[in-house]
């Protein structure tokens, strides 16, 4: 007989306190909007360094979560709690607390620490009034969990379509809180996988759409529970490297089956495209879901596929509300918009902006040529009267003033450069100030010696104070531009630069 070897000694996870994570009641209902509990645990950690600067960061993988703080932080830790903590690609939730005082306080952030699911309150909200054994209300943030859980639970209807049909394995996703699109990597590594082209995505997408009209059941399962169909799925991310240590068994791991009783039982009165002969998906999960296919309202594919590690494909989509107020309104919005500035139907759209931009691209080419010949003609005129009529002393001296009224920068820009390059001589440089005014601003550019250029370019600044400009760096000897622009118009610009003696040609 051998002797058993001693258990492992105890890895660094810390104790659980509370219902542990995977039983919480979040994961074993997910409607449940509020619950009366007691606080278990107050902890004030040292604040955390900020990290990018804004709430919800990401953490790194098989680190634990850094939290921003921009203030003290209280660590609660409650019974059980109706507040999911980030994981298995759903986003923390956020909501309040009610403390015992009547106050109400914000949950900024929830957190699991190895199965223990802590949340995030300011200090300064909670001021002292919170201890071990008191009585809260704790309350979800239901829109924003809603739409999570939409998201969420679409991600399981189209991993599994897409993985039965086209044998695109889910090899991760993501849920997009900043975007409207959540992503999810296919890899194509199956017996049965096909590329991932646009044409399939369109397919997928009609084929999501029937599944959830046909209004299928979403159960969850506990883990051990006999009731579970068996896994038609892997496990998308393996288990974080803290749960592995505590093994399986410490851990519920949950189990959500869709389409194992459709909610409309006779086959002829599901979408022609639907046949449920046995779950459409079993998978391990860890989220909160919807109760039926029916609640995910609606899906959207995006028509782009993004190859990455030379053989997977990125794809994005979206489920639910935010397919309506995200994608759909504001599209509509924007094609009676540009349909008004191109006098289009939406059909239209694309050929009519296609023919705007082609106009504008041949104008861009005739302006060109034009100011090509103009500038170098206005050269010709403009350069021999610099000898004539400089004023020899002063800041400004050897310059002249040549005043255009509607132009651009890019066109006084070109006409500087027409000087530099037509330059016949470096003894004897040219010198201008060139002055114009577009439909807001006056408009600068002085063209002449390195030497020269930013000594006027200051006097010009000095004498117009609303003049911001910079420019005119180069090695001496050699012809450079400094550029600058008036808020108060060219009219003020003018009368500055007339000011600091500079006579005008024209
Ligand atoms: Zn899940």
């Amino acid at each position: 007989m051998t002797t058993k070897p001693a258990q492992a000694p105890a890895t660094t996870t810390p104790p659980t306190l509370g219902t542990p994570v995977g039983d919480l009641l979040c994961q074993r209902n997910s409607f449940a909007r509020t619950l009366r509990t007691k606080v278990v645990a107050v902890t004030r950690p040292a604040p955390a360094p900020v990290v990018n600067g804004k709430s919800g960061g990401k953490k790194e993988k098989g680190k634990p979560a850094v939290v921003e703080q921009h203030e003290p932080v209280l660590h609660v830790v409650l019974e059980d709690t109706v507040l999911f903590p980030e994981g298995g690609g759903q986003p923390a939730d956020r909501g309040t607390l009610t403390l015992k005082n009547g106050k109400q306080v914000p949950v900024i952030d929830v957190q699991r620490q190895g199965l223990t699911a802590v949340h995030m309150i300011p200090a300064a909200e909670v001021d002292g009034a919170i201890a071990v054994g008191d009585g809260v209300v704790a309350t979800v943030d239901w829109a924003r969990r809603w739409d999570a859980t939409q998201q969420h639970s679409g991600q399981h209807l189209l991993s599994a379509l897409a993985e039965s049909v086209y044998g695109w394995r889910t090899a991760s996703w993501a849920l997009g809180t900043d975007s409207v699109w959540n992503s999810v990597e296919f890899a194509p590594d199956l017996p049965h996988s096909q590329p991932v082209t646009l044409d399939r995505l369109d397919v997928l997408e009609d084929m999501v759409a029937d599944h959830i009209a046909a209004g299928l059941s979403v159960t969850v399962h506990d883990g051990a529970s006999s009731t579970a169909p068996d896994r038609t799925r892997g496990i998308a991310k393996t288990l974080p490297q803290d749960l592995q240590e505590l093994g399986h068994d410490a851990f519920t791991m949950r189990t959500v089956v869709i389409g194992a009783t459709p909610r409309v039982p006779t086959a002829s009165s599901l979408p022609t495209n639907v046949e449920i002969k046995k779950p459409v998906d079993v998978s391990l999960c860890c989220g909160t879901s919807v109760a039926n296919t029916a609640q995910l309202q609606t899906v959207a594919i995006k028509p782009s596929i993004a190859k990455i590690r030379g053989t997977n494909s990125r794809v994005f989509f979206a489920f639910g509300e935010r397919v309506r107020t995200q994608l759909t309104r504001p599209g509509l919005k924007r094609d009676a918009a540009m349909g008004a500035l191109v006098s289009g139907a939406p059909a239209e759209l694309v050929d009519k902006v296609s023919g705007v931009m082609e106009a504008a691209k041949a104008d861009r080419r005739l302006v060109n040529a034009l100011t090509a010949e103009l500038t170098a003609e206005l050269a010709k005129r403009l350069v021999p009267a610099v000898a004539a009529a400089a004023v020899k002393t002063g800041p400004t001296a050897g310059f002249v003033h040549y005043h255009r009224a509607a132009t651009s920068l890019d066109f006084l820009v070109t006409l500087a450069n027409t000087f530099k390059n037509l330059d016949p001589a470096p003894a004897n440089p040219v010198r201008f100030v060139l002055t114009g005014a577009d439909d807001k601003v006056g408009l600068v550019v002085v063209v002449g010696p390195a030497e020269d250029v930013p000594r006027v370019g200051d006097a010009i600044r000095a004498a117009v104070p609303d003049v911001k400009g910079g420019g005119g760096k180069g090695k001496a000897g050699t012809i450079v531009l400094w550029q600058g622009r008036c808020a108060n118009g060219g009219a003020a610009l003018v009368a500055g630069v007339h000011t600091l003696g500079v006579p005008s040609v024209e």
